[in-house]
């Protein structure tokens, strides 16, 4: 009887080293404490493990900051710039890399494949002298052993941490990242080494990567790599684990064919095709680590329907050769049900988080011995069936609603050039119209109203009274900047997300659910668990009551269908496209109410519509269709004098273009600033583009005030690329994170450098 976890959330049940980093780096605790704090939270995690009863518990799962930046330090491949001369890589080094100093900024950061997890992106070049820098690995699977118990060390293949890096600033274009495999497979060799000399009988290399569309070069180097390692293989149990998808086919070959590996790991759940492989043939002598658990979800295993599959699989790889684990790391949900409080019993009953989810893998691994316990696979039916049935989650008047949408495209009547004609009469908007993406600052002051307002300790009529004067402040700012189309600003609003849910039905919310999304930071989805509807307007009140206070146009605010989905948890009972529907409706009902209290701008965000792309090519069509036909549900009911704006928050997005195009919105806000040659060059490339676009002049994750002239520049460029008739001008983002002290100058030069500008044309 054996299972195995890919791997656990280290953030702990109460975002324990959340607190612990913040106050460090504050200055407020030690590093001895920190590390404490780290120590108990890795022995807890592998006590619970230990007790459950399983078999396979990973050891250096844990990190300060990010497993990839872990993966640097071991390989030695600290960028110069953090001044690091050889021997350990203390905090000062560690954490220079991950959140910058004062003399020298960060490392980049990107997300981690589909995951809203974010890694420190590695900076590689020929002259990169690796060398076995880091031993944490070693260090946590000792610290284990000293408490009794045998873990498995868990390590980023030399494949994924590759395909994972970019190479450093001033490189060479003919420098190939891959070519580096031959530098850090010996390091891995002693690595393997020191963990073999320390006791390890495991070792579990992390290959997310295989499930890529890999080139024929990536896969070569892949299967050079581990014959490479293969000699180090000896006396230790190699497990490469794969997931967020199946892997492809040939790579499936490839990789089950390597000889001196013992055990292969895939994601069951999102892997879909990964069964008909398995039936299509795999080494008789191996191990498969089944991942039937989904490690990025909430939602209790369906344990009998489990089972089944666990059943087929041991009759194609044998009956001893099948080992129960998760589908991915259980990184990516939620730490403990038990924190949970105040979430109601019955969609509790539905839930499992990281620690139910142990107990589901090895409740499943004893049940393929004939050790079923009973009483627990009875109560997890019960609650299956009390999801199924339940009035709460299925309301028949949605599900005809979306029913009904088939077969018709949802778009407006009119072309987009014709819409913004009408617009423009409307609106009389100057050329090079200034705006800004919604929020402003968010300070102390207005979270302590928000706070109180929720906890009851202030009546509706204060808090109510609060934000009018907040927007009426707001909006005073605008009108002194001189900015042509105003925001409310945002003040009633925790989270783009998160207030929207609350006031749909078919959403839950957790009190501890927290999610590590980089370092110190984490984010709370909302749980979707029920078909969505919108009881009531969620945004007219405040939208109109800021239209009351002036006469320039106010953009009424919301988060796209797209975003709200990507940004949840998502029921798994039905296909998300029918969720993102349900979402989207809800929408347009808000859109048009807006409409009719008179807001003639409105912006649907869809700031994470990017995220949902799925990894695979083949699966980006399906999505990029229903994800756009989304957006398009909330506002093809308009007029074509109502401008429909929406924002994105990357600018990577050359890829996707197409899909943006069909989106149809007339006006579009994008990040930019960060990346302007590769978002300008798309409109070198002739695509055909006549909506309006705003791409960010200035970058507002930073505190830097840009020059009059700086930004004047900026626009200057654009220009070179996008008709002077359908630019605008606006900041990258949100401005909810910056103070009063920056937002003020540096709108004040945004709106300078667009009235330069006007002169010049
Ligand atoms: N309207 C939101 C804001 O300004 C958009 C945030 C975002 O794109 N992430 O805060
Ligand atoms: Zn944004």
């Amino acid at each position: 009887m054996t299972s195995h976890i890919v791997g656990y959330p280290r953030i702990g049940p109460k975002r324990e080293l959340k607190f612990a980093l913040e106050s460090f780096w504050e200055g407020k605790s030690s590093a001895e404490e920190l590390k404490q704090v780290a120590a108990d939270l890795r022995f807890s995690i592998w006590k619970q493990m230990a007790e459950v009863g399983i078999k396979y518990i990973p050891s250096n799962t844990f990190s300060y900051y990010d497993h990839v930046l872990d993966t640097t330090a071991m390989l030695g491949a600290v960028p110069p710039r953090y001044g690091w001369n050889g021997g350990e890589i203390g905090f000062d080094v560690y954490f220079s890399m991950a959140r910058g100093n004062a003399s020298v900024p960060a490392m980049e950061m990107t997300k981690w494949f589909d995951t809203n997890y974010h890694y420190i992106v590695p900076e590689l070049g020929p002259d990169v002298k690796f060398s076995y820098a880091s031993h944490k690995a070693v260090e946590e699977y000792k610290e284990a052993k000293a408490l009794g118990l045998d873990t498995v060390p868990v390590l980023i293949g030399p494949l994924s941490y590759l395909l994972l890096s970019k190479p450093a600033k001033g490189v060479d274009k003919s420098f190939s990242l891959l070519s580096l495999v031959e530098k850090i497979v010996p390091i891995y060799k002693e690595v393997v080494a020191e963990l073999k000399a320390a006791g390890a009988t495991w070792i579990q290399f992390d290959e997310p990567s295989l499930v890529l569309d890999l080139e024929a070069l990536q896969l070569q180097t892949f299967t050079n790599a581990y014959s490479e390692l293969e000699s180090s293989f000896s006396g230790v149990n190699i497990l490469i684990e794969t997931y967020f998808a199946d892997v492809p086919i040939q790579t499936y070959k490839a990789l089950t064919s390597l000889k001196n590996v013992a055990g292969f790991g895939f994601d069951l759940v999102r892997g879909t095709r990964t069964l008909n492989f398995l039936k299509s043939g795999f080494p008789s002598d191996k191990y498969l680590f089944a991942g039937v658990v989904d490690g990025r979800n909430i939602w209790a295993n369906d344990l009998a329907a489990s089972l089944c599959i666990l059943q087929v699989l041991e009759g194609i790889v044998g009956k001893d050769k099948v080992v129960v684990s998760t589908s991915c790391s259980l990184l990516h949900t939620a730490v403990d049900l038990v924190n949970e409080t105040k979430l109601d019993k019955e969609i509790k009953s539905w839930l499992a988080f990281a620690a139910q989810k142990v107990v589901e893998v090895n409740a499943l691994a004893r049940a393929l011995v004939g050790q079923k316990d009973q009483a627990f696979f009875a109560s997890n039916a019960t609650s299956h069936a009390s999801r199924r049935s339940s009035p709460r989650v299925r309301n028949e008047n949605v599900q005809r609603a979306v029913v009904a949408l088939k077969d018709s495209d949802h778009r407006r009547a009119t072309s987009v050039s014709a819409r913004l004609a009408a617009q423009q009469k409307k609106l009389n908007l100057p050329i090079l119209p200034t705006t800004t993406i919604g929020s402003f600052p968010q300070t102390i002051g207005l979270r302590k109203v928000r706070r109180e307002y929720k906890a009851k300790k202030i009546s509706e009529y204060d808090y109510v009274n609060a934000m009018k004067e907040e927007i009426s402040k707001v909006v005073k700012l605008q009108e002194e900047l001189g900015i042509d189309v105003l925001v409310h600003g945002e003040p009633e609003r925790n989270d783009m997300v998160e207030y929207f849910g609350e006031q749909l039905s078919g959403f839950a919310f957790t009190v501890n659910g927290w999610v590590q999304s980089y370092g110190s930071r984490c984010v709370k989805p909302p749980i979707i668990y029920g078909d969505v509807s919108r009881p009531r307007a969620m945004t007219v009140f405040w939208s109109s009551t800021a239209q009351s206070m002036t006469r320039r146009p106010m953009k009424g605010m919301l988060t796209g269908p797209v975003t709200i989905l990507n940004w949840s948890f998502v029921r798994n009972d039905q296909n998300r496209h029918e969720t993102c529907y349900q979402i989207a409706l809800a929408i347009r009902d808000e859109v048009e109410d807006l409409e009719r209290a008179g807001i003639n701008i409105i912006q649907i965000d869809e700031a994470a519509l990017r995220e949902g792309l799925p990894l695979r090519k083949s699966e980006q069509p399906f999505y990029l269709e229903w994800a756009v036909q989304s957006f398009r549900i909330t506002n093809c009911g308009v007029k074509n004098t109502t401008q429909i704006h929406t924002h994105m928050c990357y600018s990577n997005f050359n890829d996707i273009i197409n899909a943006i195009i069909n989106m149809d919105a007339d006006v579009i806000t994008i990040e930019n600033s960060r990346s302007d040659e590769k978002l300008l060059s798309v409109f070198h490339e002739g695509v055909k583009y006549e909506a309006g676009i705003g791409p960010g002049v200035y970058d507002i994750h930073s505190p830097r005030i840009p020059s009059t002239e700086e930004l004047a520049d900026r626009i200057n460029k654009m220009l070179a690329v996008l008709d002077n008739r359908v630019l605008w001008i606006n900041p990258d983002c949100g401005l909810k994170t910056r103070k009063y002290s920056e937002v003020e100058p540096a709108l004040c030069n945004m709106v300078a450098a667009a009235k330069l500008m006007r002169t010049q044309l």
